[in-house]
């Protein structure tokens, strides 16, 4: 079974970000040389998160705001907050998660038509840093066609 792990780093410029990183994975997949297997996206963080969705301008806006007025700034009073007063955003990152798995056809990543991956900051801006890990399904040739 084949491994491989490409890790590179996002910088988020805001609080709260989508950031698509659809065109990274698609990279280390193709440099990975597996045809077929899965991919596992993933943030070494606790507040941010990976999710798969549309990358529509209104939507990457509708998640900011939902996310900022229904949990971040809902107000509420955290334990976590007498540490260093980001509980929401762990919370947030808790809710959305921190990778995502998505299969290897044809040395892609499979997304659908209107699928895209992001990275979503929750505590920015930092500079972040993002895995990804493709493992090949048993017995296939790399996509290259190197035996
Ligand atoms: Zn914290």
């Amino acid at each position: 079974m084949r491994r491989h792990t490409q890790i590179f780093s996002v910088r988020s410029r805001s609080r709260i970000e989508t950031i698509d990183i659809s065109s990274e994975v698609v990279e280390a997949v193709r440099q990975s040389g597996v045809a077929e297997g899965i991919v596992c996206v993933s943030t070494p963080h606790t507040t941010a998160a990976i999710y798969v969705n549309e990358n529509e301008r209104g939507l990457r806006q509708d998640v900011v705001v939902a996310l900022a007025q229904r949990l971040l700034d809902a107000g509420g009073s955290y334990e976590h907050n007498r540490v260093d007063s980001n509980a929401q955003a762990h919370l947030a990152a808790i809710l959305v998660g921190n990778a995502v798995l998505l299969p290897v056809s044809g040395g892609h990543p499979e997304l659908g038509t209107w699928q895209s991956i992001f990275f979503l900051e929750l505590d920015g801006p930092r500079t972040r840093t993002v895995s990804v890990k493709v493992v090949a399904s048993g017995g296939n040739a790399p996509a290259s066609g190197v035996a």
